[in-house]
């Protein structure tokens, strides 16, 4: 059976594959034997990073797929901002093993969640489909109703660190918190830059009666 509309290549565009075999052999992806087991920043060993010995991280560990650099930033961009799912699953799927080596560690999945007026903009949120993802993978609820984006924040790669604070602040509120108490929730994001996102919401869950949480991020900034 032929297919109807032609798949294009959410990295470079040519036509045949949701991403074509060129555009995935330039990802890099996250070696966690040489990498901060918080953040993912490569540093030669599995040994937590300054950066992450400096704050206060809240979340125990984390899960990160490819370093956001090569072919990958435009699969991302076109997962986003274009409306492609099947590059989101897709990318999800590729790292499929490591998803559910991870699995023992959460027993629920959160994804970060966007404000409402973002969510018009963009029609869905990129989270929530990787937390699907990783939901039938892993066999774990998805709670998508309990976490929730209240204020609009500026990216916070913009930021100096005390600005990012101040913009970060106040950005998320928790309802129907019962539902995670006692539970180690798994947060999940598109991508990590600063954490300072990531941490504000980790302690929004934990202040929320929340176990624990690990975190995972389809990509970090090398
Ligand atoms: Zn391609
Ligand atoms: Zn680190």
């Amino acid at each position: 059976m032929g297919l109807v509309y032609p798949i294009r290549c959410g990295g470079c565009g040519t036509n045949g594959h949701t991403l074509c075999k060129e555009c995935i052999d330039t990802f890099l992806y996250v070696d966690e034997e040489s990498s901060c087991p918080m953040c993912g920043m490569p540093v030669g060993i599995r040994s937590v990073c300054g950066k992450c010995l400096d704050e206060k991280n809240l979340f125990n560990e984390g899960l990160y797929g490819f370093y956001y650099e090569n072919k990958l930033r435009d699969a991302i961009h076109s997962f986003k901002f274009s409306g492609r799912k099947d590059v989101g699953k897709r990318l999800v799927c590729l790292i499929e093993e490591r998803i559910v080596a991870f699995s023992a560690r959460f027993d629920c999945i959160i994804p970060l969640p966007v404000t409402e007026k973002r969510l018009k903009e963009r029609g869905f949120n990129q989270s929530f489909i990787i937390a699907e993802e990783i939901s039938r993978m892993a066999g774990k609820p998805v709670y998508h109703s309990i976490l929730h984006k209240i204020k609009e924040t500026r990216d916070q790669y913009t930021l100096s660190r005390d600005e990012r604070k101040k913009n970060i602040k106040k950005a998320f509120s928790l309802t129907n918190e019962a539902t995670i108490q006692g539970k180690k929730v798994l947060l999940v994001d598109d991508l990590y830059t600063t954490g300072q996102t990531a941490r504000e919401a980790a302690r929004i869950l934990l202040k929320g009666k929340a176990e624990s949480v690990v975190f995972f991020a389809l990509a970090r900034t090398p």
